[in-house]
C-alpha cells in the first residue's frame, strides 16, 4: 500500500510541476485559456541549426479568421545578422515573434530556419534554438535563480550570476534578504516591469542560443539602463541571427536591415541610411522620434 502510494504521489507532484510550467509559459506569451495551437507532426525530426538563416516567406496570419493580421510578409535574416522590425503599435510585430517561436502556425506561406519549415520539426528542438525576450515577461512562481537558470537548466550559480550582472539585475537581487533564493511572481516578490525584463534578458543571455528574438526587450527600462543593456544585447547578438523588435528607432540604426511593418504588411525594407534617403514611412517615424527626444532633453549649450 505504502509502496504504491509514494510513487503515485511523486508522479502527482511531477505532473503538477509540469502543468504549472506550461501554464507559466503560456501566460508569459499571453496565451492563457487558449487551446494549444500547434502540435508536432508525427515522427517530426529535430531542427538542425547550422549557420542560422531565418526566412519569412509570404506569411499570412490571423488569430481569428475574420480578422487577418499579417499579409504576405516576406523578409530574411541572413546567418549572424540582426534584422529589426519597426512599426506602430498593433502593426503585428509581436505576432511575428510568436510565429517564429511557433506559438501559432502561419495560415499561409512558411517560416524556415536553415531551409527547414519550422512546422516540420519538433517544437522542443525549435525552442532550444531560440532565445526570446518577450514584450511582457511573466515570471515563474519560483526563485530568481530558477527563473534565470530556466534559460539553461543545470547552469551553475556562477553562470547565473554572470548573466544577471550582464543584465544589470545582480545588484538588485543581491540586495534582497534571500538573494537568488527569493521567490518571485504572483506568490512572491513583485518585480517592476523593468526588473522582470532584466530577469528575462539574463535568462536569454545564459541560454546563449543561435537565434535571438528581442521584442521591445528594453522598453520598460529607464534610459540609462536601456543604453547599458542595449550594449550587452548588441554584443550578445554578435554572430547570432537576431530578430529585434524596436520601440526606440535609435537602438536599431546598426541593423543589417530594418523592416517597416504597417497594418500587417511590409511597407519598406532597407538599411537605416537607405530608408532615411527614401524619405518614406521610416524617415517620417525617425523625424518624429528625434523631435520628441529633443523636446525631452535639455538643449545643449
Ligand atoms: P505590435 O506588436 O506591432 O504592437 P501585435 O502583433 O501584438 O502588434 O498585434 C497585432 C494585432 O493582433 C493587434 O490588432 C492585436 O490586437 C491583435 N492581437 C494580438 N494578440 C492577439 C491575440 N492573442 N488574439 C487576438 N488578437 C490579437
Ligand atoms: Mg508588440
Amino acid at each position: 500500500m505504502i509502496q504504491l502510494y509514494i510513487p503515485l504521489n511523486f508522479l502527482g507532484v511531477i505532473y503538477r510541476e509540469i502543468k504549472q510550467a506550461l501554464t507559466d509559459l503560456e501566460k508569459m506569451f499571453g496565451l492563457l485559456e487558449r487551446e494549444r495551437e500547434v502540435a508536432d507532426a508525427p515522427g517530426a525530426p529535430e531542427l538542425k541549426v547550422g549557420a542560422g538563416a531565418v526566412r519569412f516567406e509570404h506569411v499570412d496570419f490571423a488569430y481569428d479568421p475574420a480578422r487577418p493580421i499579417l499579409h504576405d510578409v516576406s523578409f530574411e535574416i541572413p546567418p549572424g545578422r540582426t534584422v529589426a522590425v519597426v512599426g506602430a503599435s498593433g502593426a503585428g510585430k509581436s505576432t511575428l515573434a510568436r510565429l517564429l517561436y511557433r506559438f501559432y502556425d502561419v495560415a499561409g506561406g512558411r517560416i524556415t530556419i536553415d531551409g527547414q519549415d519550422i512546422r516540420q520539426c519538433t517544437q522542443a528542438s525549435l525552442r532550444r534554438a531560440i532565445g526570446i525576450v518577450p514584450q511582457d515577461t511573466v515570471l515563474f512562481n519560483d526563485t530568481v535563480e530558477y527563473n534565470i537558470a530556466y534559460g539553461r537548466p543545470g547552469a551553475s550559480r556562477a553562470e547565473v550570476e554572470a548573466a544577471a550582472r550582464q543584465a544589470r539585475i545582480h545588484d538588485f537581487i543581491a540586495s534582497t534578504p534571500k538573494g537568488y533564493a527569493t521567490m518571485v511572481g504572483e506568490r512572491g516578490l513583485k518585480l517592476s516591469g523593468g526588473e522582470k525584463q532584466r530577469v528575462a534578458i539574463a535568462r536569454t543571455l545564459l541560454k546563449d542560443p543561435p537565434v535571438l528574438i528581442f521584442d521591445e526587450a528594453t522598453s520598460a527600462l529607464d534610459s540609462a539602463n536601456e543604453r547599458a543593456i542595449q550594449a550587452e544585447l548588441r554584443s550578445a547578438a554578435q554572430g547570432k541571427t537576431a530578430l529585434v523588435i524596436a520601440h526606440r528607432l535609435s537602438t536599431v540604426v546598426d541593423a543589417y536591415e530594418i523592416v517597416v511593418l504597417d497594418q500587417g504588411r511590409v511597407v519598406e525594407r532597407g538599411a537605416h541610411a537607405e530608408l532615411l534617403a527614401r524619405n518614406g514611412r521610416y524617415a517620417q517615424m525617425w523625424q518624429l522620434q528625434q523631435a520628441a527626444q529633443d523636446a525631452d532633453e535639455p538643449a545643449a549649450v
